[in-house]
């Protein structure tokens, strides 16, 4: 495995709008797995794979260090209700903001071992999907996002 460079707001391949997967082979399963470290090591929730230059519909998330989903082609099927949360993201070191997203979602995706999936997700998890799926349509949090800080905001 290896770390990969996470690009940053600014590089042109964060506007791109990502083309589907189209071969699930072990070469994917190792991208996926350097992409996993790479958000790791960073601290952070979730990773797409244009944040390390492949414009490809593929992104890792994983909101409690314990269940790592791996998501291909993710398409999202069902939202409800509206949610405003703070976040943060890998390409925008430092910065972060209020977000209006789905409260729960259901997404239908491919998994690692070429299996057709549907998750069902709420919450932070939740969250992390929709924010990752914006990056495979070639958008950042900061372009929606609403009280944009450098540094989080203290907890009250
Ligand atoms: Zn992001």
């Amino acid at each position: 495995m290896a770390l990969l460079e996470i690009k940053k707001a600014g590089d042109p391949v964060l506007k791109e709008i990502c083309a589907p997967v189209e071969k699930i082979d072990k070469r994917l399963r190792n991208f996926l797995d350097d992409m996993a470290e790479t958000m790791y090591a960073s601290e952070g929730v979730g990773i797409a794979a244009p944040q390390v230059g492949k414009s490809i519909r593929a992104c890792v998330v994983d909101v409690d260090k314990k269940n790592r989903y791996d998501l291909i082609n993710p398409v999202i099927t069902y939202r409800e209700g509206l949610e405003v949360g703070e976040e943060g993201c890998l390409s925008c070191p430092d910065l972060f903001g209020d977000v209006e997203r789905a409260q729960k979602i259901r997404v239908e995706y491919i998994s690692r071992f070429n299996k057709k999936k549907t998750l069902e997700a709420e919450g932070l998890l939740a969250r992390c999907i929709q924010h990752e799926l914006d990056h495979l349509d070639g958008k950042l949090f900061i372009d929606i996002a609403q009280n944009i800080t450098k540094g989080r905001k203290e907890k009250k």
